[in-house]
């Protein structure tokens, strides 16, 4: 291999740009060249590349986003598109793909190389971190900081006031985000997909309820309620309750990385590279049990459940 193409895909996470860096460092100290594709797939496509400069990205690990910023391409699902990317890459003498991104942009890898015999890797980019293959994705654990930073915020006027905060976080239909920020901020509830006993008993908890504390409950966006409908059903069962609903949004995607996101970009971006070398291909590259390992793309699907000991920890703290 003598020249790799990165790229970003899908949705952006804080981590990514710690993650070119790696693969920079790996690929340039092994004599290789790499050059950065802009808007993932969407890029590819346009022929639009960019080159890295290793000194650059050593002062861009701190930043949130992606610098070679990242999109969805509906272009490259038909085949048309893809053949488009693979004259580009081929003008531009790439041999060899990495992308950070989530299971579509695998999906996506996986159907480019019907079309050709590329070596292709995967770094997981997401702030869901619910794929199979790693036990954490890039992002998850800035995302999980700033949840929990901004919901230590809302206690503080909840408890002023004695009110009730129902504060959604992101997580689409994985509840990792809403059980780490909930344990990690005491809140009173935890709302998440996967899990919808909790509800009832919130709700009786909400019955019994006389303004005499601050209540806080956290409701993941892909529980199957929505935090619009929890909250009339909580006005229907006491209807003096002083409720606010707070969603928390984008600032989750975004900021700067925690210490825990830059090391596992670096690492991972590092791994990527190393993998080619030893002849890798259709791969995705993570982190379980705190060892590299690698995952085949058709294995890295989306995880809905969140593990057993997680569950077990939602059930001690909010069904005993
Ligand atoms: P996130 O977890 O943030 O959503 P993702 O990688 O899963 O990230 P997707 O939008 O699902 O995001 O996929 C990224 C891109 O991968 C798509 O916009 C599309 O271009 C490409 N892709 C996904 N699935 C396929 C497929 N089956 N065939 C070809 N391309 C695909």
């Amino acid at each position: 291999i003598k020249h790799i193409g990165i790229f970003t895909s899908g949705g952006d996470s804080p981590g990514m740009n710690a993650a070119l860096h790696g693969a920079a460092k790996a690929a340039l100290a092994n004599g290789m060249r790499i050059s950065g594709v802009s808007r993932g797939y969407e890029g590819m496509i346009d022929g639009d590349f960019i080159s890295l400069n290793e000194k650059d990205l050593q002062r861009t690990v701190h930043k949130g986003g992606t610098i070679l910023k990242t999109a969805r391409s509906d272009r490259f699902r038909k085949e048309e598109g893809r053949k488009a990317a693979l004259k580009n890459l081929e003008k531009k003498g790439i041999d060899a793909l990495i992308a950070i991104g989530g299971d579509g942009t695998f999906r996506g890898m996986l159907a480019f190389s019907e079309l050709c015999t590329l070596p292709f890797i995967g770094i997981p980019g997401t702030i869901d971190n619910d794929l199979a293959g790693t036990d954490y994705t890039l992002g998850f654990d800035t995302a999980v900081n700033t949840a929990i930073e901004n919901i230590d915020k809302i206690r503080d006027t909840a408890e002023s006031h004695n009110r009730v905060f129902l504060v959604e976080v992101m997580g689409r239909d994985s509840g990792y985000i809403a059980i780490h920020s909930g344990l990690g901020t005491g809140a009173d509830g935890i709302l998440i997909p996967e899990s919808s006993e909790d509800f009832n008993r919130l709700l009786e908890k909400i019955r019994h309820y006389h303004s005499q504390e601050e209540l806080i409950v956290i409701v993941s966006e892909g529980d199957e309620l929505g935090v619009g409908p929890v909250a009339s059903k909580i006005r229907e069962v006491n209807p003096s309750v002083d409720l606010r609903i707070s969603i928390l949004g984008h600032v989750q995607r975004g900021g700067h990385p925690s210490a825990f996101d830059r090391m596992l970009g670096i690492r991972l971006g590092v791994a990527s590279v190393k993998a080619l070398l030893e002849g890798q291909k259709n791969v995705m590259a993570g982190i379980v049990n705190n060892s590299l390992t690698l995952t085949p793309f058709e294995k890295v699907v989306k995880q809905h459940q969140v593990d057993a000991e997680l569950q077990e920890l939602l059930t001690l703290f909010y069904l005993k």
